[in-house]
């Protein structure tokens, strides 16, 4: 679904992200872990263009996201290149921003209707399906700040889930939340994970990670320090610097 190939990415004299490769493939799971500052919220933005980039490819479903301009000031040119892309590409936040003034079920309709210009009545379907799948399908006409953390980050899953993208983009869903919420959340991700949905999930959790990656790929300084199948990777890390990482998580 998402293909990265070298992406170098700035800010200002700072360069963030010094040629970065990923791929995910359709039913995949990718994990991103690495210490804080490594790069990978930055990495996770650039997939859905919410960065610009200075060099390097991205390709979405095969096709190439056009780039204009050079250097500092390279950003995707095609509006509706860049929408497309976005809109199937549904990014889960640590903080689940939710829209206070709107029920539980109008967030989660929001988008499918005003974005994508979907029909009401089936839209609202869907969305009670979704909520009904992370588990608060009583909640729907409740307002945010009568939920608990776990489950508005429940909802927010379910508003990502509504927008049926190709693919879903976790930047640590669940580091907001108290341990035991935190594990309401891992299910749900988890169960969407056994589905075969494609997703790039950030997280600090390292269980999560070796549980439901396929491929997990460790930041160091903006750099793919190492990379492999999440047993190989947490079994028998090869890098001095990983196991360095995986024993402060621990
Ligand atoms: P964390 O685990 O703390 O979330 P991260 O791996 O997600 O860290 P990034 O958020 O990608 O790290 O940040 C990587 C580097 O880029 C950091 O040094 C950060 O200070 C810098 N950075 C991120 N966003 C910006 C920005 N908008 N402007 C300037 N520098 C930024
Ligand atoms: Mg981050």
């Amino acid at each position: 679904v998402i293909e990265i190939h070298d992406l170098h990415k700035s800010y200002g004299n700072l360069e963030v992200l010094k040629g970065v490769d990923l791929t995910a493939p359709r039913g995949h799971v990718i994990s991103l872990i690495g210490s804080s500052g490594s790069g990978k919220s930055t990495l996770l933005r650039c997939c859905n263009l919410l960065e610009d980039s200075q060099q390097g490819e991205i390709r979405f479903e095969g096709e190439a996201v056009h780039w204009k301009g050079h250097g500092l000031h390279r950003h995707p040119a095609d509006r509706a290149q860049v929408t497309r892309i976005r809109t199937n590409l549904s990014m889960v936040f640590q903080q689940f921003n939710l829209w206070s003034h709107m029920t539980i079920l109008q967030n989660v309709m929001e988008a499918p209707v005003t974005v994508l210009k979907r029909d009401p009545k089936e839209v609202e379907e869907k969305a009670r399906y979704y909520l009904a799948k992370v588990g608060i399908a009583d909640k729907a006409e409740a307002w945010p700040a009568q939920l608990s953390g776990g489950q508005q980050q429940r909802a927010a899953i379910a508003r990502a889930l509504c927008m049926e993208p190709r693919a879903l983009l976790f930047d640590e869903p669940t580091s907001a939340l108290d341990p035991e919420l935190e594990q309401e959340v891992v299910k749900v991700i988890k169960a969407l994970a056994d589905e075969g949905r494609t997703m790039i999930l950030v997280t600090h959790d390292m269980r999560l990670a070796a549980d439901c990656s396929d491929h997990v790929i460790f930041l160091h300084m903006g750099r793919i320090e190492e990379q492999g199948p999440p047993d190989r990777l947490f079994g028998n890390p090869q890098t001095e610097r990983l196991r360095g990482f995986l024993s402060a998580t621990a």
